[in-house]
């Protein structure tokens, strides 16, 4: 605000006065009325302030002549108006506050305090900062305003910018976090009150970082703006969207609590974003993952909201990516031990916690082993196994993965040179690996400095390679195969799954993913047509075919059924130490035979988990076996007759109104009133849970959802005239 404005409205006038009474100087001669009159007609001219008077009915009845100037009108054409027609409160914006002071100012005929004002007569519009003492007559009859003016445009136009910056994203024009925060702890103070729920959804990009690295930055740029534009278009121009991060999206949904709504908009986001993009005439492919948390079920405020729907997102990506996943109180414990490992893991190498193992895979006809995978094992000092389905992903997320992927390729080219004969070992390459931009020469080094014959080392690599830059991918492969090594395609078919990279990457072999192996021999199951058909093109393209995971006989005769060159699973051999194999080695030819059982058998959901059952005013403990969509085989109360209603405490506040079909000794067969839906991992929930603001209402502190509240409030343990007689159940 400037000191000049409020030098000439605040108190000034009267001091002045007080001046002329008191200790007048002696008046300067020259200085007369006319003299005056010239100072204040050049300080009109200079610009650097303007002046204005308005009539006791707020027409403005004198404006300088530059101010008319600047407004781009005579000022005759000026005059006359209404003032409140010429100064106008500025709308929207932070100044919007200033709206109704000012109107109100006017009304009460105070003294208007410095404001800004919007002039918008002329062509061009301008900004002014005004001013105003009101005058009164004799009799103390207001007559007007005295008060002047100067423009600030400049200044206000790039405070405008600024702020418009700091709450808009200058990239996509999407809200930025600042905005998306400052909105979200409005919107949740505001929803306390009105007990109110509202989502929130977390969209990561996935393999953004590839595209950005290997494409460009331009390119990245341009990726994150289309990615916004679909964003826009399949949740709505209305909804709040904003990016919070380089490739990280945060949507606002007032009134949503239905998570087969919100599972259903994830699936949607998901399926959108990864759709391929065109960049400049370049391809390029990325995923997506996100991360739901709705309030006030999962938290009350922005803080534990967000936090909430950051671990939800953090275990989609864990998932694999492309995955949705609600946030749910269990997450937080995984959260600590992912913590742990990623500690854990960058000692591991040096602690020589690792290991390579390897399992064989063998030839369709003969059994006979020409090439082995080496998997990793890390035997943790404290915990025991871990899998590598656990620490690999940790060990990519954190970036240990290139030391951990060196490490294991150098180990694998000694370990084979340790052993007779020319056995290749296959060493699976993780997409992060591969993207580095070292790799090739890594390999290289590797192979030099171990001296291994290359045509013995086989890298696996899976589909997801191919998102992000293509172009690059395929030098990738050209640059490996120049090395001598062999590349085979790993997990082919539960990627981003496209047919056209094969036909020019180099691979010498396909291997199946389990899932389609698992269960291909199911009646319904359309998995044996998939794999005949990747067998078929694999064979156009003069590549072998593995199938993983074979487990049982009947799978081993569908997959040589069905054309497959080279079989690995269990029912041959797990994955073994290397001594094991050079034993085997040392004692002749490596053959191994099936071993196991005949039949594959459907997975059926078996669970063995305590929960709540809550009848009339009586809440019992069950155990939960075989949860269903529909319904759920529960175990623990003695003959409970067919037909009998209760509910469901199936945790986490998700309560299933269910009715008893079938009932037999200490065991029931019941039918959920409403289908549970997917929670985007392997996994069932409710759409709906018990809302904390229920729980309030039965008299406890308002928080985010927890078991023990939710019992509390759902039945009575004390009661001694219950329905019916729980049982012990052993685990069986
Ligand atoms: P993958 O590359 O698909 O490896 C095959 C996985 O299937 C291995 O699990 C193997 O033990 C398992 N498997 C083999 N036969 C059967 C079977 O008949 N039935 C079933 N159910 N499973 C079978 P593992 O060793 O736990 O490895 C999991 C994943 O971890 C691997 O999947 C691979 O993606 C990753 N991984 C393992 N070692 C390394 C490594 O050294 N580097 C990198 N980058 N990734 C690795
Ligand atoms: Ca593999
Ligand atoms: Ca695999």
């Amino acid at each position: 605000m400037s000191g000049f404005l409020s030098r000439l409205t605040g108190g000034q006038t009267k001091e002045a006065g007080q001046q002329d009474e008191a200790s007048a100087p002696a008046p300067v001669p020259t200085f007369n009325h006319a003299s005056r009159a010239r100072l204040l007609e050049s300080l009109e001219n200079s610009n650097l302030g303007w002046f204005w008077a308005s009539d006791a009915d707020g027409r403005l009845v004198y404006i300088s002549q530059p101010a008319a100037q600047r407004i781009g009108k005579p000022a005759e054409e000026i005059t006359g108006r209404a003032i409140t027609q010429v100064f106008l409160p500025i709308e929207g914006g932070e100044d919007s506050g200033h709206e109704r002071p000012f109107k109100f100012q006017l009304a009460a005929r105070n003294s208007i305090k410095p404001v800004t004002v919007l002039l918008d007569l002329g062509k061009t519009k301008s900004w002014w900062e005004i001013a105003g003492v009101p005058q009164t007559d004799a009799e103390g009859n207001f007559t007007g305003y005295h008060g002047i003016a100067r423009d600030v445009s400049d200044t206000y136009e790039s405070k405008r910018d600024a702020e418009k910056m700091s709450r808009y994203d200058s990239l996509t024009g999407l809200a930025n976090r600042h905005r998306m925060t400052q909105q979200l702890a409005a919107t949740l103070t505001a929803f306390k009150v009105s007990k109110r729920s509202c989502a929130i959804m977390l969209i990561d990009l996935d393999r953004f970082k590839q595209v950005n690295d290997t494409m460009g930055h331009p390119a990245g740029d341009e990726l994150l703006k289309q990615v916004s534009a679909r964003l826009k278009r399949i949740l709505g121009e209305d909804i709040e969207l904003g990016r919070i991060g380089g490739d990280e999206f945060q949507v606002i949904m007032p009134d949503q609590d239905d998570r087969g709504v919100l599972g259903d908009d994830a699936k949607r986001v998901i399926q959108m974003v990864s759709q391929p993009y065109s960049i400049n005439g370049m391809r390029a492919v990325i995923g997506c993952s996100v991360g739901i948390a709705v309030a006030p079920f999962d938290g009350i405020d922005e803080e534990e909201l967000v936090k909430a729907a950051d671990l939800a997102l953090y275990a989609a990506k864990g998932g694999g990516r492309g995955q949705f996943r609600f946030y749910s109180s269990d997450l937080r414990d995984r959260a600590s031990y992912r913590h742990q490992i990623e500690s854990d893991l960058r000692d591991a190498i040096a602690r020589e916690e690792l290991e390579m193992h390897y399992q064989p895979i063998v030839d369709v006809n003969t059994h006979r082993v020409k090439c082995v995978e080496a998997l990793m094992r890390w035997n943790h000092t404290d915990r025991g196994m871990i899998s590598p389905a656990d620490f690999i992903p940790v060990a990519e997320e954190v970036g240990i993965i290139r030391e951990l992927g060196e490490w294991a390729l150098e180990d694998v080219c000694k370990t084979l040179q340790s052993w007779p004969g020319d056995i290749i070992g296959a060493v699976n390459v993780s997409a992060v690996q591969f993207a580095s931009e070292d790799f090739v020469g890594i390999v290289q080094r590797v192979l030099n400095s171990t001296g291994i014959e290359p045509g013995r080392v086989e890298l696996e690599i899976t589909e997801s390679v191919f998102v992000g830059d293509m172009d690059r991918a395929q030098q990738v492969f050209k640059d490996l195969k120049a090395l001598g090594v062999r590349l085979s395609l790993d997990d082919f078919g539960t990627g981003y799954s496209s047919l056209g990279y094969l036909r020019d990457a180099p691979f010498d072999k396909i291997k199946i993913d389990q899932s389609f192996v698992r269960g291909c021999t199911a009646e319904d199951s359309k998995n044996d047509a998939i794999i005949a058909a990747v067998v078929s093109l694999a064979r156009a393209l003069n590549m072998d075919t593995v199938a993983e995971g074979v487990e049982t006989k009947d799978e081993l005769a569908a997959v040589t059924d069905e054309g497959v060159t080279h079989l690995q699973g269990m029912l041959f051999s797990r994955a073994i130490p290397s001594e094991e194999i050079l034993a085997r080695l040392e004692a002749g030819e490596l053959v191994f035979e099936p071993r196991g059982p005949e039949k594959y058998r459907p997975e059926r959901r078996t669970e063995f988990r305590k929960i709540g059952l809550i009848h009339g005013n009586d809440r019992y403990n069950v155990f939960l076996r075989n949860l269903s969509k529909t319904g759920a085989k529960i175990e623990g109360l003695l003959e409970v007759p067919v037909g009998t209603d209760f509910v469901l405490d199936l945790g986490g506040g998700q309560l299933a109104v269910a009715t008893v079909r079938r009932s037999e000794g200490f065991s029931q067969g019941v039918e959920f009133e409403t289908s549970l839906i997917s929670d985007g991992a392997d996994g069932l929930c409710t759409r709906h849970r018990v809302s904390p603001y229920q729980i309030e209402a039965a008299g406890k502190p308002l928080r985010s959802l927890n078991d023990e509240t939710v019992a509390a409030i759902t039945g009575n343990f004390a009661s001694t005239t219950k329905a019916f007689v729980e049982v012990e159940i052993a685990r069986h």
